[in-house]
Parts: structure tokens; C-alpha cells; sequence
């Protein structure tokens, strides 16, 4: 039933692929870009291979180097803002080490990304439909590491952890039971609790899948109807397969760890595209198996 219910809503997935400029590592090491954008359109791009040979891609959008934080944002809004009329909306970044997943989740104080601009329009949108509907603003932000959940707004260094579980409520969405809920009322606001949150996260742990989940509850000043959505935003963990970087120990486990966590990803991606996936993305030519996997997993989405 899941699945059937998965599938009748592909078409509201959106599949957008971002092409990060390469860095003066991959240009001092002397790499090219393998991607190539056509001049005429905006949806498809081609991956060139050692052999010359070329893969084309679809994608519903395609951002280039050059494109900016405000480009990927004017896609991304009407989809966020769904979320006030009652939608749940997931938004995850996928992709390899290093490709911009967090740059483009989380941003940097001079060049915001998807979450603060999300919080700025979410706020902007709630507060011109003040006449009509009453929204309130719930925060909360989880870490998935090792398949261990920490509440990064519950925690303190100097107070045991809590247990956490993923549960399924009786709507058929996903909750986690006991995970902080702070009400907001300003960007500036959640813009200090991420802050704080994130310096909870795990030491060292670039690769855990982080979430930061709003929900909002709407209530219709005019039939007194309320509702509940969710909004997930997600920074997954590094998608390269492990063997690439010799690891060992903890790093293998995690390694594992997330191997696990994104082929159950990309068994859910798999049944809403009916068709098997695979894995990972970055320009440069040192990463182009990465690369054509990462953009065949994303085309069989849509
Ligand atoms: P990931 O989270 O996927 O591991 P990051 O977001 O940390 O990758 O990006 C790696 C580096 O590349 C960072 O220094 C980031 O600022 C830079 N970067 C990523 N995407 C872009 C972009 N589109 N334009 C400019 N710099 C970028
Ligand atoms: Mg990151």
C-alpha cells in the first residue's frame, strides 16, 4: 500500500541537478570538467567519458556552476510553500563528498542556502495570510549517525542521551516520539537554534544524514479547520561508495552505516521510479564513475 501510494505521487517529485564549479584543487591537480550544459535549454545535461564517449541526463532543471544560491532558491519556493497549504514536503541533497550538498542545504552567512531562505518565505507567506489562517511554527533537528538519532536542540553536553526511534503515526507519516518541538515565530529565531544545533553535531562526523524537520500547524480562521505538515530538510550523508578511500575501524562502520541507510534510499527511490538505482556527483574528471552514477540514480526518479 506504501508503495502504491508512492508511486501515484511521482509525479509531484521534483529532480534538479546542480553542477558545482570545479575547485582549485581539482584545477591545480590539472582536472576538466566532464559535464557539459547545452546553450538552448535548461533540463539536460551530458557527462563525457575517458573514451569521448557522452551519457545524456533529464533532469526538471539543471543549475550550472555560474548558477547562484538565488537561482536554485526561485525553483525550490513554490515547492517549500506548499507546506502551509497543508503538504508534506521532503527536500534531501544528494551526491558525493564535497559536490555542495550542505552549501546548497545549509549555505554560509554570505551566500544562504535552501534552509534559511525556506524559513524567510515560510514566515513571509504565514504572516500575509495572517487574515485567513493562524500558523504555528515548530522546529526540530535530528542527526542520524550509525543509525543512532540524536536530538541536536535536546541535547547538552553534560546530560545523558535520549533513546530515539523513528515511528510510524497513525496518518501514515513518519515521527520521532520525544524529539524536541520549539515553537518560532522569527527566521532570526531558528536561524540560533540550527546554529546552536549544529554545534551538537558530531564530532567529526561529516558523514551523518542531518534533518531539520518544520512542521506547522494551520488552522483556517474562517472554518476554525486545523491541519498538521511536515516539511524535511535533509543533508544526506556522502553517497561515494566505500573501497574508493581505504577505511578502517570506525570509519568503515559508519561507512557501512550509510551504505545501508541510502540503498533503503534508493530501494524507496527505486519503487517510485519502478525500476532498479544505483548511487553519487562532482564535475570533475577524477570522480566521473561517481558522477554517472549519481546522475542515473537521480534521472530514474522522475
Ligand atoms: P558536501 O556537503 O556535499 O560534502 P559542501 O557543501 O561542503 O559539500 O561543499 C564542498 C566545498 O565546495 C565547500 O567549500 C563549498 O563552499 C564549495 N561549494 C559547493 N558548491 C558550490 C557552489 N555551487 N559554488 C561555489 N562553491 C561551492
Ligand atoms: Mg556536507
Amino acid at each position: 500500500r506504501l508503495y502504491n501510494e508512492v508511486i501515484e505521487l511521482k509525479g509531484n517529485i521534483r529532480v534538479f541537478c546542480r553542477c558545482r564549479p570545479l575547485n582549485q584543487v581539482e584545477i591545480a591537480n590539472g582536472s576538466s570538467s566532464v559535464v557539459e550544459f547545452d546553450s538552448s535549454q535548461d533540463t539536460e545535461l551530458q557527462i563525457v567519458s575517458s573514451d569521448s564517449s557522452k551519457k545524456q541526463f533529464k533532469f526538471d532543471h539543471v543549475f550550472r556552476p555560474e548558477d547562484g544560491q538565488d537561482a536554485v532558491f526561485a525553483r525550490t519556493k513554490p515547492i517549500v510553500t506548499s507546506v502551509l497549504d497543508g503538504y508534506n514536503v521532503c527536500i534531501f541533497a544528494y551526491g558525493q563528498t564535497g559536490t555542495g550538498k550542505t552549501f546548497t542545504m545549509e549555505g554560509t552567512p554570505e551566500n544562504r542556502g535552501v534552509n534559511y531562505r525556506t524559513l524567510e518565505e515560510l514566515f513571509r507567506v504565514a504572516g500575509e495570510r495572517g487574515g485567513v489562517m493562524k500558523y504555528e511554527l515548530f522546529v526540530s533537528m535530528m542527526e542520524v549517525y550509525n543509525e543512532k538519532i540524536r536530538d541536536l536542540l535536546g541535547e547538552s553536553s553534560n546530560q545523558p542521551t535520549k533513546k530515539l526511534e523513528i515511528k510510524q503515526a497513525a496518518e501514515g507519516t513518519q515521527e520521532v516520539p520525544g524529539l524536541v518541538e520549539a515553537c518560532v515565530y522569527s527566521t532570526e529565531e531558528v536561524w540560533e537554534l540550527l546554529k546552536s544545533g549544529n554545534r551538537v553535531r558530531s564530532v567529526g562526523a561529516t558523514n551523518a544524514n542531518e534533518l531539520s524537520s518544520r512542521s506547522h500547524w494551520g488552522t483556517n480562521l474562517i472554518n476554525s479547520q486545523k491541519t498538521k505538515s511536515h516539511l524535511w530538510l535533509v543533508d544526506l550523508a556522502g553517497s561515494e561508495r566505500v573501497g574508493k578511500i581505504e577505511v578502517e575501524g570506525e570509519r568503515l562502520k559508519e561507512s557501512q552505516f550509510i551504505n545501508k541507510s541510502l540503498s533503503a534510499l534508493g530501494d524507496v527511490i527505486s519503487a517510485l521510479a519502478s525500476k532498479t538505482a544505483h548511487v553519487p556527483y562532482s564535475p570533475s574528471s577524477a570522480d566521473l564513475g561517481e558522477t554517472l552514477c549519481s546522475l542515473n540514480f537521480a534521472s530514474r526518479v522522475r
